[in-house]
């Protein structure tokens, strides 16, 4: 049996599933207001397809799934998917990345299924803001949504927020105000350029000059004062250092556009069309649609193992000086 590993002895445990690459919203900085181009449905992978790539992939060391999108809760037969990757034993843990329209629909038999871990995308507590950057989309809904699910006892629940122009202290204001009161933890997500987009760089480190809006060290030089500690257990199995206060309930995150933290990488993604990346900010694909429907499960893998060799040490720098993104979140899947 494979034990996955790459070529820098990095052991690779932990699988994105895109599974659309369709979604409710057109949030600014993930794509163009028309939206992008859709894949064909034809071209998508079947349910059936999905759960096999899971499953191989699972008999070479994958024990925790993400499902994401697009938004993967407008995927048709979604808890058929979920379920069937549930049930496929190795399979330690699966959890869901939602924009949160739609959760009260699928809560109840999310949580039936055994799915506790959520993401619910937010990037501003302010109505008029979220409505912007969202285009269109109402802030209540979404906060209704992370209340029903703490109610039922979904957890831990991560809120992931996006550093976008818009954003300023007064909205990091609001989301430590959250998190004291709430079991939530925000993460505060450094803005990654996607094409299509005018997403400028926010980095702490490398920002060329002061992109509009304010950058995560702004947001920890505003915290520093109030009594926030880092956090010393690991939360999750991401990138993100997170801090709390005395008494908080929640905590608060980030999650850096920085290269140092590729060194203890352990993800890989699948696409909604039957495309593995090791990193999401190569270009390098292996299509393994055609291998799900004709080949048996040694010959995929020994096809995988050899692709999940090649995953490149860090995040390329190589073309535009920063890591950036050849297609956006949605397809790819965040
Ligand atoms: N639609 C779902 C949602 O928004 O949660 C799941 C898919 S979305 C692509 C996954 C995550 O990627 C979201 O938290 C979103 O904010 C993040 N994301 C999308 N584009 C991004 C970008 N350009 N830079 C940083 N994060 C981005
Ligand atoms: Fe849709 Fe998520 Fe992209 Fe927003 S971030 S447009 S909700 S896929």
């Amino acid at each position: 049996m494979y034990r996955l590993s790459d070529g820098y002895s990095r052991k690779i445990d932990y699988l994105r599933v895109s599974v659309t690459d369709r979604c409710n919203l057109r949030c600014s900085y993930c794509m163009p207001p028309q939206g992008i181009k859709l894949h064909h449905k034809d071209k998508l992978l079947t349910l059936e397809e999905t759960k096999r790539a899971v499953a191989i992939l699972s008999d070479m060391g994958i024990s925790k799934v993400r499902l994401t999108g697009g938004e993967p809760l407008l995927r048709e037969n979604i808890l058929i998917l979920a379920e069937g990757i549930k049930n496929i034993e190795k399979i330690e843990d699966i959890s869901l990345t939602t924009n949160g329209m739609l959760l009260k629909k699928y809560a109840k038999n999310l949580y039936r299924l055994g799915i506790r871990r959520l993401n619910i995308s937010i990037d501003s507590l302010n109505q008029e803001k979220y409505r912007t950057i969202t285009r269109g989309s109402r802030l209540d809904s979404v906060l209704q949504a992370v209340d029903d699910s703490i109610g039922m006892g979904f957890g831990p629940i991560k809120i992931n927020t996006v550093i976008t122009p818009l954003f300023d202290l007064e909205d990091a204001a609001r989301f430590m105000n959250m998190a004291e009161s709430m079991p939530v933890h925000i993460r505060f997500i450094e803005m990654m350029p996607v094409p299509g987009t005018n997403n400028i760089e926010c980095s702490i480190n490398t920002a060329p000059s002061s992109p509009p809006g304010i950058a995560i060290r702004d947001i920890i030089s505003f915290m520093n004062p109030l009594g926030y500690k880092p956090l010393e257990e690991q939360l999750g199995f991401g990138p993100a250092v997170y801090y709390k206060k005395e008494g908080d309930k929640g905590s608060i995150g980030f999650i850096e556009n920085r290269r140092d933290t590729c060194s203890y990488c352990n993800r890989i993604r699948l696409t909604c069309r039957g495309t593995l990346k090791t990193c999401l900010f190569s270009s390098e694909e292996l299509d393994i649609k055609k291998d799900l429907q004709n080949s048996d499960d040694a010959a995929v893998q020994e096809k995988i193992a050899a692709f999940i060799k090649s995953k490149p040490l860090d995040r390329d720098c190589s073309s535009r000086g920063r890591p950036h993104l050849f297609e956006s979140m949605n397809r790819i899947g965040g």
